[in-house]
């Protein structure tokens, strides 16, 4: 009890500063015990003809008004110092206690009229209960300010010969002992209950900074970002741009599956250190989930922005080590740039998402800034991803067929099935434009399925020697049943199964799949076909044609007609097509539009060539008729008879 009295810094700090804030609430209630004060001393003088009591009365007057200016002013002018404002409050608090108790005394000894005794002791008796339950969070000037208070009144009383005085002032000490006893059990249950509010606030905000905060990196998590970003914004753009940065990291699943999760989590918090480090001081810097991080800063410009993510792009793809493996992260990036890009977070984010997608679909480990368009083109991806589903129901696609021409005869050997989708309202759309969203959706196994059926209906219409050409996306390869699928189709339609050819690309085989290894397998022992498509685009891995059942190699129309196409690539075609002929394969050259053309891919070696030069794609009908044709013009005695 008594280290209270005397230590008052035994409390927590955080506690005691509420607890001292406190003592300056309310001053009403100060100003109240005040007045009393006054106006019980004033009447008390007015008995007396003594100075000392008017002189007491006066310096009382003017304390408890000093109290009350104090009380108003003190908090707002001295803020943070607890100390000094629990000081004056103290000295505030004792002067006016004393002047109390002197008044008290001085009255009594000088036997002032037995109603102002009373009108003072009563008062004195009033004020400091008052005052050490106000004062109850701070105990010492609570039973302090009631010994300065009773100490001079009870020394008066005991000095009179009458027993009624001394016995008033043992009550008053009696009072004085229940009023102490009070304010400690007062300031025992105020320090307690601040004291738990105080921890559950500390608490609630250690919460609130886990809550923000991603686990793996230390950056903040999708919360904190939403919430941070919000908050800067605010601040930020009242004088500046603003660059919103959203990274991914290509191919971080890679790394993932082939050196564990552990490993994948260290590559994070690399990557997020060296986004801490490279980055503006008061950026706000957090991970989106998975292998995505976004970035925001203040900037002047555009040009800023695109140095940061110059700056950043090459920071993250530098090579770094864990443990004995070297690795590459390359990362593309999405920025948008606030006022152009969007007024809010959201939109700012939108943005950048989407110019993310167009950096990875544009071949990944770059940066691309929004641009208004790229929402156009996702609103109609959008709408083409909606009502791709409904085409097949609403007969809206059908497959066209292009005829492959063997280049020494001029005849039809077979023809590639190419789907078309006549839109009631945009016209007619390019596999180019839909095939993608089918793949992205997983829709291209439904359409797929039906692409092949068709396609073997057709072909089952022609005659035996002409084969037919299905394009096959790596996805419709992973479907489970795949294989099988096909062969129904084939059944169904019943066309031979050496009549059909698959058409993949080398990226089916990038990932060196088992099902893609069981699906060729399982279909060329059946019989079916493959064709190596888009030659030349890709890797062009002479590897891929050794190892998997290839009959023919379709070479990419970028080598005939497009900018690639002049004497090395004609080397290429001649190098493709020796080796093609030692293993006894077909090459194809696509995209032939000129005779020209067709005499250089002939004279390189190719055997089997395809483009608008002989026909483009047409309806099954025509296909049949062209067909009809070309054996009317052979044997125009069977046609005739
Ligand atoms: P691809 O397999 O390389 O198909 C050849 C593309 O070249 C076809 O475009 C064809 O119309 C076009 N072409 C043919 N001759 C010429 C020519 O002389 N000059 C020019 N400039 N182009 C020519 P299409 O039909 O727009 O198909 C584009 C791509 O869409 C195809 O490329 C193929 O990858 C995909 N695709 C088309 N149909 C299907 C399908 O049924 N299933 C799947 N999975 N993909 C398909
Ligand atoms: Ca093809
Ligand atoms: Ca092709």
């Amino acid at each position: 009890m008594l280290r209270v009295l005397f230590r008052t810094n035994a409390i927590d700090d955080r506690v005691r500063r509420i607890l001292v804030a406190n003592l300056y609430t309310k001053p009403g209630a100060l100003f109240l015990g005040a007045a009393n004060g006054v106006i019980a001393a004033l009447i008390a003088a007015s008995y007396s003809k003594v100075p000392a009591i008017f002189d007491v009365a006066v310096l009382l007057s003017v304390i408890g008004a000093l109290r009350v200016v104090m009380a108003l002013v003190l908090p707002r002018v001295v803020k943070r110092d607890t100390v000094w404002l629990e000081r004056l409050y103290q000295l505030g608090a004792f002067s006016f206690c004393l002047m109390v108790g002197i008044l008290g005394g001085l009255t009594v000894e000088f036997g002032l009229p037995g109603a102002a005794q009373m009108l003072i002791i009563c008062y004195a008796i009033g004020y400091a209960s008052g005052m050490s339950s106000r004062n109850a969070g701070r105990p010492a000037i609570a039973i302090w300010g009631m010994v300065l208070t009773f100490v001079p009144i009870c020394a008066a009383l005991l000095r009179q010969p009458d027993l009624a005085y001394r016995a008033l002032a043992v009550a008053i000490g009696i009072a004085f002992l229940g009023m102490m006893a009070i304010a400690f059990q007062i300031f025992r249950t105020l320090r307690d209950s601040v004291a738990a509010a105080e921890t559950s606030a500390r608490l609630a905000e250690k919460m609130q900074v886990l809550a923000r905060s991603d686990v793996v990196t230390g950056l903040l998590n999708r919360a904190g970002l939403n919430h941070y970003l919000v908050e800067h914004l605010a601040r930020w753009r009242q004088h500046s741009n603003i660059a919103l940065f959203w990274f991914d990291l290509d191919k971080f699943k890679e790394v993932n599956d082939a050196l564990g999760h552990q490993t994948g989590d260290r590559v994070l918090c690399e990557v997020a250190q060296r986004l801490r480090r490279q980055s503006k001081p008061d950026s706000v810097i957090g991970r989106f989930g998975g292998d995505e991080f976004i970035l925001a800063c203040e900037v002047r410009d555009r040009r800023e922005a695109e140095t940061i993510a110059l700056s950043l792009l090459g920071e993250v793809s530098r090579p770094l080590r864990i443990d004995e493996n070297r690795l590459e992260i390359a990362c593309s990036m999405g920025i948008s740039v606030y006022p152009d890009d969007g007024q809010d977070i959201e939109t700012l984010m939108q943005g950048a998402d989407l110019a993310l997608y167009h950096a990875k679909v544009n071949g990944r480990n770059q940066a691309n800034f929004f641009d208004p368009a790229m929402t156009r083109e996702l609103v109609r991806r959008r709408e083409i991803e909606a009502e791709l589903r409904l085409a097949l129901q609403r007969d809206e696609l059908s497959i066209f067929f292009q005829p492959i021409v063997d280049l020494k005869s001029g005849k039809i050997r077979a023809f590639e099935a190419l789907v078309r989708w006549f839109h009631p309202e945009k016209g007619e759309l390019r596999p180019d434009e839909f095939i993608p969203v089918a793949e992205e959706t997983g829709a291209i196994i439904t359409l797929g399925n039906w692409i092949t059926a068709q396609a073997a209906r057709a072909a089952a219409q022609w005659p035996d020697d002409i084969t037919v050409a299905v394009n096959l996306s790596p996805l419709q390869i992973k479907a489970p049943g795949a294989a099988l699928g096909i062969l129904n189709a084939l059944r169904e339609a019943r066309l031979s199964r050496s009549r059909l050819e698959l058409e993949i690309t080398e990226t089916v085989l990038l990932d060196h799949s088992k099902q893609t290894d069981d699906f060729m397998a399982e279909l060329s022992a059946a019989g079916v076909r493959f064709a190596l498509d888009d030659f030349g685009t890709g890797y062009s891995s002479l590897g891929y044609i050794n190892k998997y059942p290839f009959g023919k190699i379709k070479v990419d129309r970028s080598f005939v007609s497009g900018v690639n196409a002049g004497k090395k690539s004609e080397a290429i075609i001649r190098a493709v097509s020796e080796m093609a002929s030692t293993l006894d394969m077909a090459i194809v050259a696509e995209g032939l539009e000129t005779i020209e053309q067709v005499n250089a891919v002939r004279a390189a070696g190719c055997t089997l060539g395809q483009g608008y030069y002989f026909s483009r794609a047409v309806p099954d009908y025509l296909a049949g008729m062209l067909l009809a044709q070309e054996r009317e013009k052979l044997n125009p005695q069977r046609a005739l008879g």
